[in-house]
């Protein structure tokens, strides 16, 4: 996470976290694999295609994974509590939106990664994470990502953690 990076490499990285996305989604549809098996199957992908490092590829689909059970868990508790109009408008134009078609083709997976999220829900800086509303643990500034990117250092305190929200 210390580690220097180009802006080429985020780059890089920003547009895998993508590719994983569709690739996994194209997966789900094809109704042959579970969400686990679609992401790994992913990740692998790339590998082979020898574009990414095992290491990149792998990174990449765990902060595709931790952002997915992050939303799968927001919208299970949306669903439950909130039937108005207002929060699913906001959603649209986040992760939800780019998340959609997979998480509709898993409701019954959704609980279970509603459960496994709780304990994946630290965003750190350098990490590439999907849209959303960060706010720092240290200072509560918040920071406002609009599309997927790697997270910068809080603007305010410089420190590196963070909780999410949409
Ligand atoms: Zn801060």
């Amino acid at each position: 996470m210390t580690e220097k990076k180009s802006q080429q490499q985020v780059q890089d990285e920003v547009s895998l976290y993508a590719r994983i996305v569709s690739r996994t989604e194209e997966l789900m549809e094809s109704g042959r694999k579970n969400l686990d098996e679609a992401l790994k199957k992913a990740s692998e992908d790339f590998t082979s295609a020898g574009e990414f490092t095992r290491e990149q590829s792998e990174r990449i689909a765990g902060y595709v994974k931790r952002d997915l059970g992050h939303a799968a868990d927001h919208l299970s508790k949306t669903a439950e509590s909130i039937k108005g109009a207002v929060m699913p408008q906001r959603l649209a134009v986040g992760a939800q939106s780019l998340f959609a078609r997979i998480l509709t083709t898993t409701s019954e997976q959704l609980q279970d990664w509603a459960q496994k999220a709780e304990t994946q829900l630290e965003f750190k800086t350098g990490e590439i994470t999907s849209p959303g509303t960060l706010t720092c643990k240290n200072c509560q500034e918040e920071l406002h990502m609009k599309r997927t990117a790697r997270i910068p250092p809080c603007p305010k305190c410089h420190k590196t953690v963070f909780r999410k929200s949409y």
